[in-house]
């Protein structure tokens, strides 16, 4: 009964939610912060001044969303906060300050640069059928956000997964070398998951100088509120580029499922296509109504980011006391493992103690937890259990 197209599916298999005792969740890099309360109020308001919006379609297009969107990225320069770079650090952990001079985004914004749909999953799903094809290999880092090949599978796009350099980073040079053999596009997250780190925005911009011209080039900047440098500056430079966000990480909007990406607005359109062929609706006007509230409240978000930069900061540094290995973190979770301790056995003595933590069975990073941050109280406990470890 079943297509042909269903054996190529291999489902993403998020971080578990058990239903069966009650576990601190540091394993899907939620914020552990709730939205601002003029999101809870915008909401509120709007279900109850507005019911019978409840009973008719919301707009399809989320004009307002995409203008408030448009709005905080130019008030901000692209990005809520960034790593305090003194001290002569080129990029890596640390305190959040600021956005600096460089980080500015060099022209204005606008609605018809923003696509925003329903989280950034379903954003990325329209984009692997916006510009990727079966008759090219999309290059890849080969330790990358897992929903990827998924849609790979989904899409019957064949991958090329690009293996990481010895400290973790991107291979760009080889990245760059497989997408000019076969005039591919490339995407990756940048900061990366699940090793934390980033390439800076220089980076990239040679990276994409270097790139295949007439195929669009991907950043997944789901974590760049916690340290990274947005490439959302670079779309001055380069027609191909599309940057795509979420509001589940930094924004503490996982549950109302946003995300958008920013690029040109041929790009916009073609996904705008993708969309009205298969989803005309896919943001619901309460999601609407809480993400125009939050675009418009970016400060108490940029406090919850520097929140968490500071006991992603003091964790990582307990950790590396008790002898763990431990990547800098430019996001809101932890990449490590420590020499004689098996990655199973860590997360299942870690579970016992009521805390999920991620750790995935993929060749390569076995003996590697990737833990999210979370309150300072849901560190203190986690500390206890990872005490013994
Ligand atoms: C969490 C995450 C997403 C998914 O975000 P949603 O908007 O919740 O769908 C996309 N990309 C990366 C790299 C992520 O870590």
């Amino acid at each position: 009964m079943l297509s042909n197209r269903m054996k190529n599916l291999h489902p993403y298999v998020p971080g578990e939610q058990p239903k069966d005792r009650l576990y601190i969740k540091l394993n899907a890099n939620e914020n552990p912060y709730p939205p601002s309360p003029k999101v809870i109020k915008a909401v509120a308001q709007a279900a109850k001044k507005h019911p019978e919006k409840l009973g008719l379609y919301p707009d399809p297009d989320s004009a307002e969303l995409r203008e408030a969107i448009a709005d905080m990225l130019n008030k901000s320069g692209g990005v809520l906060c960034r790593a305090n770079l003194e001290g002569g650090k080129k990029n890596g952990s640390g305190a959040l300050v600021s956005p600096c001079e460089a980080d500015k985004i060099p022209f204005v914004v606008t609605p018809d640069m923003i696509y925003a749909g329903n989280g950034s999953d379903e954003v990325l799903s329209f984009v692997f059928y916006a510009f990727f094809d079966s008759d090219r290999k999309l290059v890849l880092p080969e330790h990358t956000y897992s929903f990827y090949p998924v849609y790979g599978g989904f899409y019957d796009i064949p991958l090329e997964k690009i293996p990481l350099k010895s400290d973790w980073t991107l291979d760009t040079e080889k990245m760059l070398e497989s997408a000019n053999k076969e005039n591919s596009s490339i995407i990756f997250a940048n900061p990366n998951a699940p090793t934390s780190l980033g390439l800076t925005r220089d980076e990239v911009r040679n990276m994409i100088k270097k790139a295949p011209k007439d195929r669009v080039f991907v950043v997944d900047e789901a974590y760049v509120d916690f340290g990274g440098e947005s490439c959302i500056p670079l779309l001055a430079e380069f027609q191909n580029l599309v940057i795509v966000r979420t509001t589940s990480k930094s924004l503490c909007g996982a549950g109302q499922r946003l995300g958008y990406l920013v690029a040109n607005k041929e790009l916009v359109e073609a996904v705008t296509t993708v969309k009205n062929s298969l989803n005309h609706f896919p943001i619901d006007f309460l999601a609407q109504q809480a993400g125009i509230a939050a675009c418009y409240d970016a400060g108490y978000y940029v406090r919850a980011a520097q929140d968490v930069a500071f006991e992603r900061d003091e964790f990582i540094d307990f950790l590396r006391g008790k002898g763990w290995f431990v990547l800098d973190s430019q996001t809101n979770f932890i990449f490590c493992k420590k020499d004689g301790v098996n990655g199973l056995e860590a997360y299942k003595k870690i579970k016992s103690d009521g805390i999920l933590v991620r750790r995935f069975d993929t060749k390569g990073i076995e003996e590697y937890l990737r833990i999210t941050v979370g309150t300072h109280e849901q560190m203190l406990s986690l500390r206890k259990a990872m005490e013994e470890l």
